[in-house]
């Protein structure tokens, strides 16, 4: 110990007023041992180890960056200017529905030439100054969602709405993950260990649609046991809706889509009931499973008017309508029928916050998000790859895996 010891000075954050606290036994055990022990007070964003102070203390003055630019690499830094990005080698990545929403043009925040993509697993290349929860070579899965984990709306969780310049970033304001490599802002935070021996290619489906479909769909639909719940949209995210509220024993579970193929799928992944919502009484049917009262929750998981609208229709009163769709028009709110109906009706982008639990739970096999996976493609054929996601319905595509 004492060899492991000599020469290092060990920091021991004190909790409030540094003055007049004795040395402990440990502590006096640690000075014999030859190390040099210091009392730190904590201060809002203060450091948890004296490497990553030392590092702090020892960056060169370029570079830090006073003004944080979510537009440009430079600016991916805290307050008080230290880089905290990792550069990763993406392998694999996935497209997701939001990708083509902004090819839609229903994101205008996304620049010309951006590089898209937010979700993947990759190998740690390089890491900035501040990251001190991962090395070169690690294997770490990407959250969709970057954060600092240090400002207030990331202490309440709600990464989403990093409050130093996090967010939804990747592949929105900041190049993605169709890439052979990607920045990462926020490293510590933003980035999660692949476990040994875990296949990667379910963990791609952990950096967005399982956390969103269970944070934004069954977390906020409310989901309880014994309840009928209808689904519209079975594309990637509202079939993650599907697998995780089912972690909720729910009584009827009703996925709604225009496409058969994928209503097929529903139904091995779980769904009691389906309907094809082109079909002219597809309310009717809904009412009917729902003992002709309707649901007790209703997700939106496809991000247009006429879903919502649909949702408004089919939702029990007390019931709850969770939209997870992302949207690029006002949709008409029935206000005068939703408040007397005692209906809650939420919205959100994902926080990731799920992520760790989920996690376990993919590598425990009691999820199996893999099922979702239809086609692979090589990064050079990432072409081919966004053609056949966004011609899912003649493909037969829920998600394809990219590899570079
Ligand atoms: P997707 O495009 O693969 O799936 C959408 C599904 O909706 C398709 O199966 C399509 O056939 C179906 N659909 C289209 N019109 C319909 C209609 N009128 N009635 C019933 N079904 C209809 O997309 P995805 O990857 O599953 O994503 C779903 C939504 O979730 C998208 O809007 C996406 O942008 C959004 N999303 C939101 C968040 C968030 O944080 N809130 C995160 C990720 C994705
Ligand atoms: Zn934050």
């Amino acid at each position: 110990m004492s060899a492991l010891l000599t020469g290092r000075r060990i920091a021991i954050l004190a909790t409030d007023g540094v003055e007049g606290i004795e040395l402990t036994e440990p502590h006096r055990a640690l000075e014999e041992a030859g190390a040099t022990v210091e009392l730190l007070a904590p201060q809002a964003g203060s450091i948890q180890s004296m490497d990553h102070q030392e590092k702090r203390e020892s960056l060169p003055v370029d570079r830090r960056v006073s003004e944080a630019d979510p537009g440009d690499y430079d600016g991916l830094v805290l307050p008080g200017g230290v880089m905290n990005a990792d550069k990763l080698r993406v392998n694999p990545t996935t497209i997701c529905g939001s990708d083509l929403h902004i090819l839609k043009g229903d994101v205008p925040a996304v620049t010309d030439g951006r590089i898209l993509g937010h979700e993947g697993v990759g190998v740690v290349d390089e890491v900035g100054d501040a990251v001190i929860g991962f090395k070169v070579g690690d294997r770490v899965i990407i959250s969709c969602i970057s954060s600092c984990g240090k400002c207030e709306n990331c202490k309440k969780s709600m990464y989403s709405h990093c409050l130093n310049g996090g967010g939804w970033i990747l592949g929105h304001l900041i190049d993605g993950t169709h890439a052979e490599y990607v920045r990462i802002p926020f490293g510590d935070n933003s980035l999660y260990p692949v476990p040994y021996g875990a296949d990667e290619e379910a963990l791609v489906m952990i950096s967005d649609i399982l956390p969103t479909g269970f944070e934004i769909g069954v977390l906020n639909g409310h989901v309880q046991p014994g309840d009928t719940i209808a689904i519209v949209g079975a594309g990637p995210v509202g079939l993650s809706a599907l697998i995780t509220a089912q972690l909720y024993s729910p009584a009827k579970l009703i996925m709604i889509d225009l496409e058969d193929a994928r209503l097929e799928v529903a139904k091995q992944l779980g769904a009691t009931h389906t309907v094809n919502s082109s079909s002219p009484d597809a309310v009717d049917q809904v009412m009917a499973v729902g003992d002709g009262i309707g649901v007790n929750v209703a997700l939106e998981a496809v991000g247009i008017p006429p879903t919502l609208e649909l949702c408004q229709a089919i939702v029990v009163p007390g019931g709850h309508i969770a939209n997870v769709g992302v949207h690029g028009k006002p949709v008409q709110l029935d206000m005068e029928k939703l408040w007397i109906h005692n209906i809650t009706l939420t919205t959100g982008l994902v926080d990731t916050r799920t992520i760790p639990m989920l996690l376990k739970m993919v590598v425990s096999g009691k999820l199996r998000p893999q099922q979702l996976i239809t086609h692979h493609f090589s990064l050079d054929q990432v072409e081919a790859a966004y053609d056949t996601f966004g011609n899912a319905a003649k493909e037969k595509a829920l998600k394809v895996i990219i590899t570079a």
